[in-house]
């Protein structure tokens, strides 16, 4: 490739090194505009800031740190500005990614932020600047949920899959030692807490357990008489009830009963994503 830096990193091209480590470089630049003007590059070749993984990135500004941090530790500096210069228009001109990061010292006169003023009023900047995010619409929020056990108590898995707009979000897990109860619940739990805000769901579950407890309201029983069942026993999962009830505090939830293992399609993709994490469970067990 006849990238510039890729030639420095390589050792095809001499540089004036200042640290390398198996991931990045840092050396000076050729430019020479600023005493100790040092640029900080990833070994893996990615074009820009957008084009980079996150890892290197992190990498790279431990790079940063280290380097800033020797300067003025060791070096009689007193701070240090870093700039990233991404696309032609903001001055890029070799396309590996690369920080610059310059030395500064008190009354050093660099006057590197000389921007021309702008006028215009900065609610109108942000208006047009601020990332809005996706409004959800929340009459159409769709949740599917099934939990699985492999014995009774056993290896367990729950899935949670949410649909809204055009979107789908699906949330597993599961547990090494666990009930199915305790599955079908937390499948709820887990779709229902995904959501960021007080929302409108139908929750669609093949659990007679988890739905009917609200459709037939046991729940208000159990709450009434401390969690005591009618035949007078204690009810089970108790610490997940409190949860799942506190959830639907939050949203409004409307209970669809499913038939399991039939033909809908969302319901069997639940349970077969909550099957493969017993697997994982077992393994771990
Ligand atoms: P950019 O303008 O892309 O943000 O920065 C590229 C920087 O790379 C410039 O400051 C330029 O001086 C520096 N540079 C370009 N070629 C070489 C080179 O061969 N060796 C070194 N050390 N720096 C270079
Ligand atoms: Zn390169």
């Amino acid at each position: 490739m006849d990238c510039i830096f890729c030639k420095i990193i390589k050792g095809e091209i001499p540089c004036y090194k200042i640290y390398e480590d198996s991931d990045c470089l840092a050396f000076l630049d050729i430019a020479k505009e600023a005493y100790g003007h040092t640029l900080i590059v990833p070994k893996k070749h990615s074009s820009c800031l957008m084009e980079t993984d996150a890892s290197t990135l992190q990498k790279c500004m431990n790079v940063v740190k280290k380097v800033g941090d020797h300067y003025i530790k060791n070096c009689g500096y007193d701070g240090f500005n870093i700039i990233i210069n991404n696309g032609e228009s903001a001055g890029q001109s070799v396309h590996h990614l690369h920080i610059h990061l310059i030395p500064r010292k008190k009354g050093d006169c660099m006057g590197l932020w000389h921007l021309p003023i702008d006028e215009t009023d900065l609610a109108e900047v942000q208006k047009h600047l601020q990332i809005v995010e996706e409004e959800v619409d929340d009459n159409k929020i769709v949740l599917y949920t099934d939990g699985a056990c492999s014995g009774n108590p056993g290896a367990g898995g729950y899935c949670a899959i949410l649909r809204y707009n055009d979107k789908e979000k699906v949330i597993s897990g599961g547990d090494a030692e666990t009930t199915n109860n305790r599955m079908e619940l937390l499948g709820v739990i887990s779709g229902l807490k995904a959501l960021k805000k007080s929302s409108e769901v139908d929750v669609y579950s093949d659990s007679a357990y988890v739905v009917n407890a609200f459709l037939e309201d046991w729940i208000s029983y159990w709450v009434a008489h401390n969690w005591m069942t009618k035949g007078k026993k204690e009810v089970a999962n108790v610490d997940l009830w409190q949860e799942l009830i506190e959830l639907t505090g939050t949203h409004k939830v409307v209970w669809h009963k499913v038939k399991g293992h039939a033909d809908n399609e969302l319901n069997n993709r639940c349970d077969e994503i909550a099957r493969s994490e017993i697997e994982k469970y077992k393994e771990i067990k």
